[in-house]
């Protein structure tokens, strides 16, 4: 089974959504496997942590109000959300402060993904270091490859992409 296979699965192998031999494939691929084996401990602590997070109390009327601006939004949509438009339609029709958050948001996501990849491969390098092919893949490298399983044309695709692009000729 493959690493990228395993972490696509690792959210329906969590909540028990797998048929049996895709569960054993799952255990025995993460028992000797460090790298997804670190991503399966993250999503179960991060599972615990949301599991033990208090729910938060919502404001009187708040859900009156969503579905309420949500008909409105149905009946009178906008064009910046008709999601006909292709990605960068979306984007040019988006008023320039929202352009600016919204890149100042993916500049922040990029750098954080970078950073927390870096640690990781940091700790990982010399296992990377044994796969040459792998340590010079940065979807490898930086645990890009949970940003596959996003639906064509979203961003965590258009930057994995945008990386998988900057690989050497001979990968
Ligand atoms: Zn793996």
């Amino acid at each position: 089974m493959r690493c990228a296979r395993v972490r696509k699965s690792l959210t329906a192998y969590l909540d028990s959504e797998l048929p049996a031999d895709l569960c054993q494939e799952m255990a025995t691929h993460l028992q000797c496997c460090t790298s997804c084996r670190q991503s399966w401990t993250r999503l179960r602590q991060l599972d615990g942590l949301m599991r033990v997070a208090p729910a938060v109390a919502l404001p009187d009327g708040f859900s009156e109000r969503v579905l309420s601006r949500a008909r409105q939004r149905d009946a009178n949509p906008r064009p910046a959300e008709r999601a006909s438009l292709p990605l960068i339609g979306r984007w040019k029709s988006l008023p320039l402060m929202q352009r600016a958050a919204a890149a100042a948001v993916l500049i922040t996501g990029i750098t954080t993904g970078v950073l927390m990849g870096w640690q990781t491969g940091g700790k990982q390098s010399a296992q990377a270091r044994a796969n040459s092919a792998a340590f010079d893949d940065p979807v490898v490298v930086f645990n890009l490859d949970y940003l596959s399983s996003d639906p064509d044309g979203s961003l965590p695709r258009a930057y994995l992409s945008l990386v998988s692009a900057q690989k050497g000729p001979g990968e």
